[in-house]
């Protein structure tokens, strides 16, 4: 059983780039609503923060003001509910938030993003030592610079970051990273659903998502007792991000993808 974790406040309107609505999530929960338990998180603390981003960086994001500031420390702490509440499920997540966070570095953000959402998950369940290892999969069009950056050199992540410089074999990359990797505590997954069909990087069908969820949902049971989670990255059309979204949780559940049928029925 999946459930969903987001919050109000991930609709709200702050200043970013014109692509980055709150209707991306609204559209999200009309999908995925009456198929998935709602669960809301509480705000990352500054400790939580801190645990990614230096002081300054804080700071920077402080200068944004208040409207942003809230919504990535929600986005983050939606992230972080996620993660823990895998870890002692056994079961997926999926967090529903934005404002999104893999290219959020240590001290600097861009690309919509402010705090990163996935580093600041993880670090927190190392820093309470209940999980030692994890794999991260990235599966946004674009690079996930600042996750790179946060966890480079660091031997408790394993991190594949496939992006739109190889669109042949997309999701054969994350078949052959999975059938590769070893046990871990827990699986985490930067979803961005920008290279689907309709949207900028013009390659993946709901189908493909389907796959790509089932594919880490396997491996999740496999190397890590089910212990999986998913936060929301790009994919900037609503309506097809939500359809999108339920086929990749269906997948990562182990559930087949209904799609509506265009017959005819009595
Ligand atoms: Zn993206």
């Amino acid at each position: 059983m999946l459930k969903v974790v987001s919050h109000e406040g991930y609709l709200a309107r702050y200043p970013t780039g014109a692509v980055e609505t709150p209707a991306r999530i609204r559209a999200i929960l009309g999908n995925l609503k009456g198929h998935y338990a709602l669960v809301v998180p509480e705000p990352a603390s500054t400790e939580d923060l801190l645990r990614a981003h230096t002081v300054d960086h804080l700071i920077q994001v402080q200068l944004e003001g208040k409207a942003v500031k809230d919504a990535a420390a929600l986005a983050a702490g939606g992230a972080l509910c996620a993660a823990r509440r895998a870890l002692t499920d056994g079961h997926p997540y999926f967090a529903a938030v934005r404002p999104p966070g893999h290219h959020a570095g240590r001290n600097r953000f861009g690309g919509f993003c402010f705090f990163n959402n996935m580093a600041i998950a993880l670090l927190a369940l190392f820093d309470h030592g209940t999980a030692r290892r994890a794999a991260v999969i990235d599966f946004d069009m674009h690079r996930g610079d600042g996750t790179a950056e946060i966890f480079h050199g660091d031997p408790r992540v394993s991190f594949l970051d496939v992006s739109s410089a190889e669109k042949d074999g997309f999701v054969q990359r994350i078949e052959s990273f999975l059938e590769g990797l070893p046990p871990v505590d827990i699986i985490g997954v930067s979803a961005g659903f920008d290279m689907h069909v309709k949207d900028w990087g013009g390659l993946l069908t709901n189908q493909d998502y389907h796959r790509i969820g089932r594919l880490i949902g396997n491996a999740a049971r496999r190397l890590a007792s089910g212990r999986v989670f998913a936060v929301l990255e790009g994919g900037y059309m609503p309506h097809d991000l939500g359809k999108a979204v339920l086929a990749f949780c269906k997948g990562l559940e182990g559930k087949d993808l209904i799609e509506p049928t265009h017959a005819a029925r009595p």
